[in-house]
């Protein structure tokens, strides 16, 4: 819902009512990345600010690589009110705010700031964000389970470190860099640990944070689990959500396993991002409305 001046349309400073639902004590947050015309961090940070009948906006921030630390100031002084980052920026803008969550600190990287005190506090809410998406409906709940996840860059990393702190047994990392495995292990605790795709077999959840299960390879040499390792009574998430069903998820659905875009990942990240910003609770279904495609749930 739209907030709404008296003839259903929102008042501005001198009474002018607008269309766009924009006035000049608008909030603003954004996401900033680099390119990042495609995202659709706005079009889910919107979709809550107008259901939640709030008279804030999100739009998207283009900022060349190395100038994170500037736009933090600048947006600072520009009053914006948060803001969500992505590829290039996640551990720049960790270095460079004031204060960061413990999931901030542990993974050094921030996709996520909110003013703490008149200073930008830098959060984390991705891998937390996965764990909300397996939990809808019932889907997957990690504590006491088996998990793999494939890829140890940014995304895997955070995955690792909620899957532990969620509970699970195991998290075993397997990746095509032996070194970045081992750092990536290191997150999950006690609990992790390096291993080969074999590991694939005996998980309850299979996590690829690679790009790998994109190639359309007959064969399939190259994904980052082959299928026939995988079957009925796995959850198999793959963190790619264009297109929304990657040739190795078609693959691996076709061996019987529960299947998963990464789309749940970005609709409940976001969702966190909103609680973090405004103190309310987000509407995650509309949010998943505004962006859901077959194969997405
Ligand atoms: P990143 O930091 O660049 O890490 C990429 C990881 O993938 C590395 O571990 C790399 O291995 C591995 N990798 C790359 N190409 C590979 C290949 N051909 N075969 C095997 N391994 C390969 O990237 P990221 O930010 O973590 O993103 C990883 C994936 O998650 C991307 O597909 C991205 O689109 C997706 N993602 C989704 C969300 C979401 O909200 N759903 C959020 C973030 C990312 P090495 O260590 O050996 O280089």
């Amino acid at each position: 819902m739209a907030p709404q001046g008296p003839d259903g349309e929102a008042p501005d400073h001198h009474g002018i009512m607008r269309p766009d639902g924009l006035s000049a004590s608008t909030c603003v947050v954004g996401v900033m990345g680099y390119p990042v015309a495609h995202s659709l961090s706005p079009l889910l940070h919107n979709t809550a600010f107008a259901h939640l009948g709030l008279d804030w906006v999100s739009v998207a921030f283009a900022v060349r690589p190395g100038r994170a630390a500037a736009a933090l100031d600048g947006a600072r002084e520009l009053d914006i009110r948060g803001l969500s980052v992505t590829m290039p920026h996640k551990e720049d803008v960790a270095a460079a705010v004031a204060v960061r969550t413990p999931e901030a600190e542990r993974l050094g990287a921030v996709n996520c700031v909110a003013d703490h005190r008149g200073a930008w506090l830098g959060d984390n809410t991705d891998g937390a964000g996965l764990v909300a998406a397996l939990a809808r409906g019932g889907r997957f709940v990690p504590r006491g389970r088996r998990c793999v996840v494939v890829g140890a860059g940014g995304a895997a990393r955070a995955v690792v470190a909620a899957l532990a702190d969620a509970g699970a047994t195991e998290v075993v990392v397997v990746n095509r860099t032996p070194g970045r495995a081992l750092a990536a292990a290191a997150l999950a605790g006690p609990a992790g640990r390096v291993g080969t795709a074999d590991d694939a077999r005996a998980a309850d959840l299979v996590v690829n944070a690679t790009p790998a299960g994109m190639d359309d390879v007959e064969g399939a040499a190259v994904w980052p689990v082959p299928p026939d390792l995988l079957g009925p009574g796995q959850v198999v998430v793959d963190l790619v959500y264009h297109p929304p069903v990657t040739p190795w998820l078609a693959a691996v659905g076709e061996r019987g396993a529960t299947t998963m875009n990464g789309l749940g990942m970005l609709v409940h990240q976001a969702a966190l991002q909103i609680e973090r910003w405004t103190g309310r609770e987000a509407p995650v279904d509309a949010m998943w409305s505004a962006v859901d495609e077959p194969g997405g749930r």
